[in-house]
C-alpha cells in the first residue's frame, strides 16, 4: 500500500523479482551528468532523478535531455535547504517552485519527491501531500561520496546492499553548490553490468512503485490515492 503521509518508502514493494531502481539526486551537475546519461544510455537502463530546483533553472537542458531519453524526474526541493520557520509558507517556497521548474522544463507534474538528507517534517509532508506527491527514500549507494570514495568501494557498497525491489540512491550532484561527482558516474558503470550478471534488470522508481511518475492534472491538491 502505497503511503503518502506515513514512513516514506524506502524500498519497493516486497518481491522476490531481481529488479532495482537506480535513483540519483542533486542534479544536474556537468559534465556529471551529462556523462552519466551517456553511461546510463550505453547499458540501455532507465533511471530516476531527484532534481533540485535551482541546479534545473541553470541546466534545463540537460533536464529536459533526462525526461527525453526515458529516465523518471522527481522533485528534491529548490534549494536543497528547508529554513526555518518549518511552516508550510516555507515548504511551499521551496517545493512548489520546484513543480512550477520542472513543469516548465518537460511540460508534466512530477508525482515523486524526495526530501534533502531525507528530512521529515509534518508542515514538509502535508505540503508534499497537498502537491499530490509521493514521499520516496531509498538506500544510500554513496551517502559518503561527500568524500568522494572510489568508484570501486561505492559499487561495492550499493551491491553488497542491493536487495530485490530495492531503491539505490546515488548523487550525480551536491545540494545546489555542484561538485565533483565523477567517482559517481564511474561506480554506476562499474554496478550495472555486475547486477546485471546476477540476474538483475533495472526499473524507473515509479515503475519498480507502480506509480505514475507525473501527475494527470496540473491543480495542486491532485491525490494520488484517490484515482
Ligand atoms: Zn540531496
Amino acid at each position: 500500500m502505497v503511503q503518502l503521509t506515513g514512513p516514506a518508502l524506502w524500498r519497493g514493494p516486497h518481491t522476490k523479482e531481481k529488479v532495482v531502481a537506480l535513483t540519483f539526486d542533486d542534479g544536474p551537475n556537468d559534465p556529471d551528468t551529462l556523462n552519466l546519461l551517456g553511461v546510463l544510455a550505453r547499458h540501455g537502463v532507465k533511471a530516476t532523478f531527484f532534481i533540485v530546483g535551482a541546479n534545473a533553472a541553470k541546466n534545463p537542458g540537460r533536464v529536459k535531455q533526462a525526461f527525453d531519453e526515458g529516465h523518471a524526474i522527481g522533485n528534491h526541493s529548490y534549494s536543497h535547504a528547508f529554513l526555518k520557520p518549518l511552516s508550510e509558507p516555507s515548504f511551499e517556497k521551496e517545493i512548489g517552485k520546484t513543480q512550477d521548474v520542472l513543469r516548465g522544463i518537460i511540460g508534466k507534474t512530477p508525482a515523486l519527491f524526495r526530501a534533502p538528507w531525507f528530512f521529515r517534517h509534518p508542515a514538509m509532508l502535508r505540503t508534499v501531500r497537498r502537491h499530490g506527491m509521493l514521499h520516496v527514500t531509498g538506500i544510500f549507494g554513496n551517502y559518503w561520496e561527500v568524500f568522494q570514495p572510489s568508484a570501486e568501494s561505492m559499487a561495492k557498497t550499493a551491491e553488497r546492499k542491493i536487495r530485490p525491489g530495492g531503491i539505490v540512491v546515488f548523487h550525480d550532484g551536491r545540494e545546489a553548490r555542484g561538485g565533483k561527482r565523477h567517482n559517481s558516474v564511474e561506480a554506476a558503470n562499474l554496478l550495472i553490468p555486475r547486477l546485471t550478471a546476477r540476474g538483475y534488470r533495472f526499473a524507473t522508481l515509479p515503475e519498480l512503485l507502480g506509480v505514475s511518475a507525473y501527475q494527470e492534472g496540473q491543480e495542486a491538491g491532485f491525490d494520488i490515492l484517490s484515482v
